[in-house]
């Protein structure tokens, strides 16, 4: 249920009050530590970032549709995201991969709206729908924070590409008053690399997806026959920047790059395609979460190939073929579905 902008930002501080006295709240990367955007700001360059990203808004192409709208003037473009940010919920998340969550959760911030059009979206309300509230900069940056004081371990910008100016700018605020967890950049993967570019030395933790590898699977279930080239491209661009997944003592991730792939009926997500990817332009010791829990939601029961769930076959042909490709670093969840789907017997 949506609640007010007011009362989440008061459910969000209430929340932080109850971990605080309940001694929870001290968590945190170790102090040597230190945020990427904070070195950035530090050394001047972070309100330069700030400034070419709203730049990109005038004539809309912060993500690859490249709509050219102009967004400073409240157009709205495929997305259908309004001049100001807008944000669906806040709150410490543990369905998360456990490197984000560790103990005290993953501070994740719902956006609205989104660049994808995916029939088989999940969040489709919010996605698609832009169901939440309309918040600046400054209350953005306040979440942030808010996050970290509840004691979180990272922000968790969920569906981030179309905000890529607001984020940037409402990180230096935050930073400037006192934001030290890492962000997370949880996109679907169709980023330009433009935008991507722009947050080299802010972002320190990418999450993305790789949903589809095969042009034609991404224009009939997404809308966007160059998904697979886009995506992979800015994947590259992601690995270069942060590199593989780094944790502190707690094994609780700060730095590095952890990919998404969501297996779908009759293989139409291309995923040996896509783990035979990873292993040969990134590396093998990515980390990978193959993921399960593919469900047919929104309008996915219109088409007759991703109108039922994933067979436990399916996944376990995904996860050997993950083997196969010599992927070291899988998801410590996928590890035990599969040993759980094995128990069963395909
Ligand atoms: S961010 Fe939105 S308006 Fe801008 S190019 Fe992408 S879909 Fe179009």
């Amino acid at each position: 249920m949506v609640s007010s902008r007011r009362a989440f930002l008061r459910k969000a501080a209430g929340t932080a009050a109850a971990l605080a006295a309940s001694g929870l709240a001290a968590a945190g990367p170790e102090r040597s530590w230190t945020p990427a955007y904070l070195q950035l700001e530090e050394e001047g360059r972070l309100a330069e970032r700030v400034e070419q990203a709203f730049e990109l808004f005038e004539s809309c192409r912060v993500c690859p549709r490249e709509c050219g709208v102009n967004r400073l003037q409240g157009e709205r473009g495929i997305c259908r995201s309004p001049e100001q940010v807008v944000v669906y919920s806040a709150h410490p998340h543990f369905g998360e991969e456990l490197p984000l969550v560790g103990r005290f959760g993953s501070g994740t911030i719902f956006f609205s709206n989104c660049s994808l059009r995916c029939v088989f979206c999940q969040n489709w309300p919010i996605a698609h729908e832009g169901r939440g509230h309309e918040i600046s900069d400054e209350q953005l940056a306040e979440l942030m924070l808010e996050v970290q004081r509840i004691g979180c371990h990272n922000v968790n910008l969920v569906t981030p590409t179309h905000l890529v100016p607001h984020i940037l700018n409402a990180t230096r605020i935050a930073a400037q008053g006192g934001l030290r967890i890492p962000l997370v950049y949880n996109t679907g993967g169709y980023d330009s690399l433009e935008a991507i570019r722009l947050l080299d030395g802010v972002v320190d933790i990418y999450l993305p997806d790789l949903k589809f590898m095969d042009p034609h699977e991404a224009e009939t279930y997404m809308g966007a026959a160059d998904y697979p080239e886009i995506a992979k491209r800015a994947i590259a661009e992601m690995h270069r920047q942060v590199g593989e997944l780094e944790t502190d003592r707690q094994g609780v991730a700060v730095r590095g790059l952890m990919i998404r792939h969501l297996v779908m009926p009759n293989r139409v997500a291309g995923t040996r395609e896509f783990v035979r990817w990873v292993a040969d332009e990134l590396s093998t010791s990515t980390y990978v979460n193959i993921m399960a829990q593919y469900r047919v939601e929104h309008r996915a029961f219109e088409y007759p190939d991703i109108s039922r769930a994933i067979t436990n076959q399916e996944f376990l042909e995904a996860m050997d073929w993950a083997e196969e490709a010599g992927l070291t670093n899988l998801d410590e969840r996928s590890l035990m579905q599969r040993d759980v789907f094995r128990r069963r017997g395909g």
